[in-house]
């Protein structure tokens, strides 16, 4: 039950009525763990790949009260956000009960429904019902139940410095729907996901053992969620991790349409070069050439798609990748060590795991994609194995490749990254270096 706590200065100063302290919601008898079976454990049905969200049933993910025995799903909403609304309660800010006040938060488009939604080896990664939380279990919310919203359609208009550009140079036209004025403001549906991991149709995808992928996430995030070994009844995780950011240009209900073309790019989050424009690689460029080329497909006619997934730095995060980028420029920044230099540091060169990705594509509704803004052969095969298909690669232009990005693009398409330019060999790469560090600071080598 919630009491009203003391009154509350915050950092700036201002007073407030303080939720009341934690520890006057919490008992003193910790649960630290569930087992199958034991008294009162009565988890909510809940049966993936079902039709409808209805005969699905609600993920319920809450250890609060009574949900405690009833949950279904382990982990917690919010991916790695999860942390920050836990410190909201620790610090008296945010109630321990608090349920939100969902009003006027529906979708701004309703996705038609997808044979995909209700095919649990299609998507197995987040929850095709999570946008729909609000109307499909009402009743239950009404109830007092803490059940969250996995998904969020809205709509808004952006605007990009090479947006403006390239209807300055005349690439792109003012069509006042989609490309609003000269500026280059666009309107874009968006489509915010949250992970929603169904753990046997993720270790599928793997080819792991269920109880092993089980295990590596316990044994792996510290110990930190004990069910995944002593439930395995539970078969869906929330990890806490980031999600990935729908961008639809033009009408939305044309994405699932096969009668129309579709150019997409799938962008794997790079914050240094995506808001902050380091010029050390091509994600940026890509980035904005993706979506020009999603507003110009738009445009005549057809669709354009943009997924931006937070997957910073290959999904190593960004301390391994300055650590990578140091070791580059310290061991001779060329083009034929460009791999190796991040395998000695991170183990592998890549843990993005393209394997999940497609549930998005397939959540949509889109069977085939006709210009695939990617040289990415693991983003490729992921999708194609899917059951989509690409008819046409297309690769980023050259001039839009930042001189000192040479060496990670070179040594993509080495790797056999789609090009329809020219493959170097690795003789050829090791003459293609990255500016060194010695025309702006004195960092000992
Ligand atoms: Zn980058």
């Amino acid at each position: 039950m919630t009491t009203d706590g003391p009154d509350k200065t915050r950092a700036d100063g201002t007073s407030v009525q303080a939720a009341p302290s934690p520890e006057s919601h919490y008992s003193t008898h910790i649960v630290l763990t569930t087992y199958p079976g034991q008294s009162g454990i009565d988890p909510v049905p809940l049966n993936w790949g079902a039709k409808d969200a209805k005969s699905r049933g609600p993920v319920v993910v809450s250890r609060s009260g009574p949900l405690l025995k009833r949950r279904n799903a382990m982990g917690a909403h919010g991916g790695s956000y999860s942390i920050y609304n836990a410190l909201a309660i620790a610090a008296g800010d945010l109630p321990p009960d608090f349920r939100p006040d969902f009003k006027n938060s529906e979708p701004t488009f309703n996705f038609p429904w997808q044979p995909a939604w209700a095919d649990k080896d299609k998507i197995v990664a987040m929850d095709p019902y999570g946008h729909d939380i609000v109307n499909q279990f009402r009743d239950e919310l009404n109830a007092g139940w803490d059940i969250r919203p996995t998904m969020a359609v809205t709509r808004a208009n952006m605007k990009l410095a090479e947006i403006g550009e390239a209807v300055r140079d005349g690439k792109l036209d003012v069509d006042g729907s989609i490309v609003v004025d000269s500026s280059g403001e666009v309107r874009v549906t968006k489509v915010a996901v949250e992970p929603v991991w169904y753990l046997p149709g993720v270790a599928d995808r793997f080819g792991v053992s269920e109880p092993i992928l089980r295990r590596t996430l316990f044994e792996h995030t510290g110990g930190s969620y004990p069910e995944l070994i002593t439930r395995p009844d539970l078969k869906i995780f929330l990890p806490p991790i980031g999600g990935l950011t729908v961008y639809i240009f033009g009408p939305p209900e044309r994405v699932s349409d096969e009668n129309v073309k579709l150019a997409l790019r799938i962008h794997d989050e790079c914050n240094g070069s995506d808001v902050f424009q380091s010029d050390i690689c091509t994600c940026r460029p890509y980035l904005a050439f993706g979506i020009r080329e999603a507003i110009r497909e738009a445009q005549n006619g057809g669709s354009g798609v943009v997924i931006y997934f937070r997957k910073e730095g290959r999904a190593l995060g960004e301390v391994i990748k300055y650590l990578v980028y140091n070791a580059r420029k310290r061991g001779g920044d060329t083009a034929d060590k460009y791999f190796t230099r991040t395998e000695n540091i991170a183990g592998v060169r890549d843990m993005r795991f393209q394997a999940l990705m497609p549930d998005i594509l397939h959540w949509l509704g889109i069977k085939k994609i006709d210009r695939m803004l990617s040289m990415s052969n693991m983003k490729h095969d992921a999708i194609v194995q899917s059951g989509i298909k690409i008819l046409e690669r297309v690769p980023i232009p050259e001039d839009m490749i930042p001189d000192d990005s040479r060496v990670e693009i070179d040594a993509k398409i080495n790797a056999g990254y789609f090009t329809t330019g020219r493959q170097y060999t690795m003789e050829e790469l090791a003459e293609v270096k990255g500016r060194g560090w010695e025309k702006w600071e004195d960092i000992t080598h």
